[in-house]
C-alpha cells in the first residue's frame, strides 16, 4: 500500500468549486495561499478532466511531485 499518493475523489464527488481550483479537494476550505496542485480528476461520461488543488495542510499529506 501507497502511503505517498492519496486517492482522489470521483468527478461526481467533485463540486464547482473544487473543479475551479477554488477550494481544496479533500477539505473543501476555500484556498488563498500556498495551494497545492495534487493531479486531475477526468469525467469519463462528459470527457473532461480538470486539475485540482488541495490546502497546504492537506497538501503536504498527500502530494507527490514529480510523478
Ligand atoms: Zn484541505
Amino acid at each position: 500500500m501507497s502511503a505517498s499518493t492519496r486517492q482522489l475523489p470521483a468527478a461526481e464527488d467533485v463540486r464547482f468549486g473544487q473543479a475551479r481550483g477554488w477550494d481544496c479537494i479533500w477539505c473543501g476550505r476555500r484556498l488563498t495561499s500556498g495551494a497545492v496542485s495534487v493531479g486531475r480528476v477526468s469525467e469519463e461520461r462528459a470527457g473532461l478532466s480538470f486539475e485540482v488543488f488541495a490546502c497546504p495542510g492537506c497538501g503536504k499529506n498527500g502530494t507527490s511531485h514529480g510523478a
